[in-house]
């Protein structure tokens, strides 16, 4: 069955190994997630060339996604590898402590003691363990326990809404954009980025490295959501993911929900991309079926237009990472048959000027209301078809390309369904005929259906798309 919207599974120890990942290809992932706060680049580099060999072997397009692992700003290490800390005891974060104890622990950001002040709020391990900071003296800052429980090593800080100064590229990160250079990522995910400054630096060390990875930036601090700073990072990335996990902690959970609604919406209008992240089917971790909640919450990311739905630990390390791909796979089926298409009142909206996103816009609205089997897009970068996804039209969207970098990056947009092509002429009914047989090859046509072609003319010239056609398949074909 056809799914609109795209699966990105994180890859782990549990799904590195041959048989377990092209399991997970034919369960149904779009996009498999190399998450670089884990693991070597050796790992990373051997994971990709086998993605790369599997899409070979199944004839699958499965892109390949680098997340950098950002300045996730870090307590140090204690002498006993843990404590329990308890409400109503003293604690203090040192940036000079080696070794941590049950009154002090290190920090990897030196810069901390000068980003808090009294009364902040810092939230350790995705906020398990809650601090008030009450004094801040020289490289210590000393807090009280409002919410206790364990903690051990190398646990994460945020402080409730937001504030840190960290840059969010960190000299690890640019040896790891490197590293996704040489893998030939398809898209690039800087984590905790602030403004549009942050993805240009990023976009200019990939480019220096060789790579043209699509860049997603991952909105996880509460500055980021602000609409003017959301706005400048949009402006600068090709699309965003809603990273529940840290923004929870900074913006505090309840008011994810409605960001996620307003963060799809603006990158949608924007044309750009979307995907929501973290705990989507957290219980299949370690059960064979999700919860009710995850089901609501995997149709509901559907419902909001999202391209695609993410697993982290689900797929990484969890016991099950097929069967929970299977049924991600049947949540999106079943949540896409109730997406309203209300394409007239929202293309109305649509403010656009250039010849080819024009030929886009008139081809989605040519398909919607003639309700073909399905768009037909010709495309050497791939916008086309993402200008025609941005909208819900219920037509499928058949992107053919001759480029494989644009056939895999294409592989996340909601409703588009990559294919190569090889005509290399200059003859418009030959590369016509062409389309149609790859179309018919696929099994996505039938000889009769009447589907709605973009492309550009002259035939084999490097431009732009400017034409679009009516086509009854197999009008082309020679006798
Ligand atoms: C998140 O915080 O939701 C997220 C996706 O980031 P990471 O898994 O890299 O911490």
């Amino acid at each position: 069955m056809l799914r609109s919207t795209k699966i990105v599974a994180t890859l782990g120890p549990a799904s590195s190994d041959e048989a377990t990942l092209e399991r997970m290809l034919h369960a149904g992932v779009d996009v498999v997630r190399l998450n670089f706060s884990h693991g070597t680049a050796d790992d990373h580099l051997k994971r990709a060339q086998l993605v790369r060999s599997l899409c070979q072997r199944t004839g699958k397009t499965v892109a390949i996604m680098v997340d950098l692992q950002g300045p996730k700003i870090r307590i140090g290490k204690f002498k006993d590898g843990l404590i329990t800390l308890r409400a109503g005891e003293a604690f203090v974060l040192d940036a000079e402590c080696e070794e941590g104890d049950e009154t002090r622990v290190g920090i990897d950001y030196k810069e901390l003691p000068h980003d808090v002040h009294p009364g902040d709020i810092l939230l350790l391990d995705d906020g398990k363990v809650r601090l008030r900071t009450e004094s801040v003296t020289g490289q210590e800052v000393h807090c009280r326990v409002e919410a206790g429980g364990v903690l051990s090593n190398n646990k994460g800080i945020n402080r409730q809404g937001g504030g840190l100064t960290a840059p969010a590229l960190t000299p690890k990160d640019m040896d790891d954009i490197r590293v996704a250079a040489q893998l030939r990522a398809d898209y690039l995910a800087v984590s905790f980025p602030k403004s549009g400054r942050d993805m240009y630096l990023a976009r200019v060390l990939m480019q220096a490295a060789g790579g043209s990875a699509l860049l997603i930036a991952k909105i996880e601090r509460a500055e980021a959501v602000e609409p003017a700073a959301l706005d400048d990072i949009l402006a600068a990335c090709d699309g965003i993911m809603v990273a529940r996990g840290d923004l929870a902690v900074e913006v505090g959970d309840a008011s994810v929900p409605a960001l996620q609604k307003r963060m799809i919406r603006v990158a949608r209008e924007q044309n750009k991309l979307t995907i929501t992240a973290t705990q989507m089917m957290e219980s299949m971790i370690a059960s064979p079926v999700p919860t009710r909640a995850e089901v609501s919450d995997v149709a509901n990311a559907v419902l909001d237009g999202t391209d695609a739905v993410m697993l982290s630990a689900e797929s990484a390390s969890g016991m099950y990472p097929v069967e929970t791909i299977e049924s991600m796979h049947r949540i999106c089926v079943e949540a896409e048959k109730s997406v309203s298409l209300t394409l007239d009142r929202e293309f109305l909206d649509r403010v656009f000027t250039r010849v080819d996103q024009s030929i886009a816009m008139a081809t989605l609205f040519t398909a919607f209301h003639l309700k073909v089997k399905a768009i037909v897009a010709l495309t050497q970068s791939g916008s086309t078809a993402l200008w025609m996804s941005r909208l819900n039209c219920g037509v499928p969207i058949y992107a053919l390309t001759t480029e494989t970098a644009a056939r895999y990056r294409m592989s996340i947009y909601r409703d588009v369904y990559p294919l190569m092509i090889s005509y290399a002429g200059h003859d418009r009914e030959a590369l016509l005929e062409e389309a149609e047989q790859v179309l018919l090859d696929s099994s996505v046509v039938n000889v009769g259906d009447i589907i709605v072609v973009s492309f550009g003319e002259p035939i084999g010239k490097a431009g732009g798309t400017n034409t679009m056609k009516i086509v009854k398949v197999g009008e082309h074909r020679r006798p």
